[in-house]
């Protein structure tokens, strides 16, 4: 099962694919995620690629592509934060086929709530928000670890995020929709009533 989620930054499209991840076992490759490694490692890529996700823009389609052909396994994946772009979605469909895409939509008011609260654990990569919230404030209640927030989480960057994602996102809803693996559900549903909605397509298409 070959299978990518669209949405806003904040929509839960990371919160859905790494559910779905625990219970059917197929990994989860989230872009934004391998270049947050990157710079956390410091690497060369982590160090040219910070300044454009601390601003919420996005880094060229040639280089976040080279980066997901690396990491991308061949037969089951849920893929979130790529495609962004009609041309990234091309260039996926040249190496491999997708077989559903789930777009998850939120309104921009819910997006800049869930951003104010959105905190990592820098130790276990435990993301909290609106919900779950931590036992104890600022810190994991899995491991105890430090919780951060991300970068690019401060409000005007979410706006530009969101300014970005308007630019493209029907474009791509539309392209998918053309190719008739288009299934949308709404974000701001309860987290598990989405994942139902989710499985249950998956399901009908198997
Ligand atoms: P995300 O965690 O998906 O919200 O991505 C965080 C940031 O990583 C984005 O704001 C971009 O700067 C960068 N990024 C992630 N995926 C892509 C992509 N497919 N194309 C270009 N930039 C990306």
């Amino acid at each position: 099962m070959k299978l990518v989620f669209l949405g806003k930054p904040l929509s839960g499209k990371g919160t859905q694919a790494e559910l779905l991840t625990q219970k059917l076992h197929i990994p989860h490759i989230s872009t934004g995620e391998l270049l947050r490694k990157e710079i956390r490692k410091k690497t060369p890529l982590g160090r040219k690629i910070a300044p454009l996700l601390q601003k919420g823009k996005l880094i060229s389609d040639t280089l976040i592509f080279s980066v997901l052909q690396k990491q991308l396994p061949k037969d089951h994946f849920l893929l979130d934060g790529f495609p962004r772009n009609v041309r990234q979605a091309q260039m996926l469909d040249k190496i491999t086929k997708i077989n559903l895409v789930v777009d998850v939509f939120c309104s921009d008011q819910t997006i800049l709530k869930r951003a104010a609260a959105r905190q990592t654990c820098e130790h276990c990569g435990k993301v909290y928000g609106l919900h779950p919230q931590p036992k104890k404030m600022g810190v994991c209640t899995v491991c105890q670890g430090k919780l951060l927030r991300r970068d690019d989480d401060i409000i005007p960057t979410v706006r530009k995020r969101l300014q970005v994602y308007r630019q493209e996102g029907q474009k791509l809803a539309h392209y998918y929709k053309q190719r008739k693996i288009y299934f949308s559900v709404h974000g701001e549903d309860p987290i598990l009533q989405v994942q139902k909605e989710i499985l249950r397509k998956i399901e009908s298409i198997k």
